[in-house]
């Protein structure tokens, strides 16, 4: 059995990567103060898997070796296995109030696992067991992995072969006997800078002639060739100042990178499709739809937080009785709720894939995403509503603490009996974060943007959708021809 403590995780990406922030190479970026909170909330993820109420949530058996293993490197074996994997990424949103960057190599690990599968069979090539290998590595070493898919790409109204600059798309730029060498970006990487491993994915279905851009590879984060800029977040530089609660969230956070592949060379052990133009696609959907379904657990998780700051601030404030304010909790906790479940409901209607894994149900994991494109939204809004203006208007922690001003604004923040102006100050400094600041990079925007932009979605819900089917019940029902 391999789980990792939150200190070997620590240790294991403590290593030379070439990463770049504010137009300064970094080094020992773990103990950066703009990046460290990233790494706590991944830390998050190892500890609770050590905790004894959460183990039947956080780990579970490998399929592939028997052994107890982190869930976020479960190979999901049963609709159970869906089901419990939302229910650990509402766990972690709740603990973190950030996104904490794991779910999305766990989400590529399992489209690519049924996807190999799949090509090999038509195709007779061995990317299953190749893949198969490389994931046991990453069971038994608990790695932490990223997942990459969005390709810069350049101008949109032409396909990657028509870009004037073809390393807009990852491609193949030389095959090799004993490998390839790969050349392009991927930007919005989750976590990249904190993963071990990342596996690379085609970004969109490829046509003939496109087969150079149809590649999938397992890399190393430090491998040669590879360099990383960190992407900014709302407030950040405040993590630079003195003092900690202008950040809101000051102990976890989100981490978003852009990332460029300068002819890195990767071993054929570890590609995973080579040109295979007609299964690309199929990639992108799946893993697509693991993704969509995520957000109806991490995004819930983060949500109970949302909610549980804006019942404490109305609590502080001395309103929380108001009928019109236990109303708005009401609305926020529906559309929370209604998040998770149509995360369980994908869960719970997944299907086995002919490699023997599991895939949750297409139409509502887009129809999840694209609830989640909203809902934190409205969400968000009111929990504005109910914290008051003030989190917008908020003099800095170093005026808070100030010899000379600071017991005037603590007179002035008090509200009622027994409530610390210094815990109000606290969260609305969060409530700030939450809703503009750092946290996730944000609450909202990655809601709407992260694992597909809502437009995706629709055109999958209207593949998906028999509306013709439809059309039938209506014309049976009124005995239409
Ligand atoms: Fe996981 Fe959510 Fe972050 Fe995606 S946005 S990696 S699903 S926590
Ligand atoms: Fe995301």
């Amino acid at each position: 059995m391999t789980l990792k403590t939150p200190e070997e995780y620590l240790k294991s990406i403590q290593r030379d990567v070439n990463i770049y922030m504010f137009g300064e190479k970094i080094k020992n970026f773990w103990d950066h103060p703009i990046i460290r909170p990233s790494i706590n909330a991944v830390m998050k993820i190892y500890e609770l898997a050590h905790v004894e109420k959460y183990k039947d949530i956080m780990t579970t058996k490998s399929h592939i070796t028997g052994e107890i293993i982190n869930r976020f490197t479960h190979i999901h074996q049963s609709t159970d296995d869906l089901i419990k994997k939302v229910q650990m990424q509402r766990l972690l949103g709740q603990h973190t109030a950030c996104c904490f960057q794991r779910c999305v190599g766990f989400d590529t690990a399992n489209a690519v696992y049924s996807v190999t599968y799949e090509i090999d069979k038509k195709k007779n090539t061995n990317y299953h067991e190749r893949f198969k290998k490389y994931w046991t590595e990453v069971q038994q070493q608990d790695l932490m992995v990223d997942g990459a898919m969005t390709d810069p790409k350049g101008d949109r109204s032409k396909r990657p072969s028509e870009q004037s600059d073809p390393d807009v798309f990852v491609h193949v730029k030389e095959q090799k006997e004993d490998g390839i060498v790969v050349r392009g970006a991927k930007i919005h990487q989750t976590g990249f800078l904190n993963s071990n491993r990342a596996i690379i994915m085609p970004t969109l279905t490829m046509r003939p002639g496109e087969e150079k851009f149809a590649v999938s590879f397992g890399v190393n984060t430090d491998e040669k060739g590879i360099t990383i800029i960190y992407g900014r977040q709302a407030c950040d530089t405040r993590k630079l100042e003195e003092g900690k609660l202008d950040v809101g969230n000051y102990k976890y956070g989100g981490q978003e990178c852009f990332v460029i592949f300068d002819d890195v060379f990767i071993p054929n052990e570890n590609i995973f499709m080579n040109g295979e133009i007609e299964f690309s696609g199929e990639l992108v959907n799946r893993f697509a739809g693991f993704h969509r379904q995520s957000y109806g657990g991490c995004k819930v998780g983060v949500g109970d937080v949302v909610i549980g700051a804006a019942a404490l601030i109305s609590q502080y404030n001395g309103v929380d009785k108001a009928s019109h304010i236990k109303d708005k909790i009401i609305e926020m906790i529906h559309l929370n709720e209604t998040l998770y479940s149509s995360g369980i409901a994908c869960s719970a209607l997944g299907h086995q894939r002919e490699a023997g894994n599991y895939e949750m149900d297409m139409l509502l994991a887009n129809v999840c995403k694209q609830n989640v494109t909203r809902f934190p939204y409205e969400i968000g809004r009111l929990a504005e509503d109910i914290a008051g203006g003030l989190f917008v208007t908020l003099p800095s922690e170093a005026d808070w603490n100030s010899k000379e001003i600071g017991h005037l604004l603590k007179k002035y923040i008090s509200t009622c009996d027994g409530v610390s102006p210094d815990d109000r100050y606290k969260l609305l400094r969060f409530i700030e974060c939450m809703s503009m600041g750092v946290a996730s990079p944000s609450y909202k925007t990655e809601s709407m943007h992260g694992a597909g932009s809502p437009q995706a979605q629709r055109i999958m819900i209207s593949r998906q959708a028999n509306v013709d089917e439809k059309i039938n019940l209506v014309k049976k029902i009124l005995d239409i021809e």
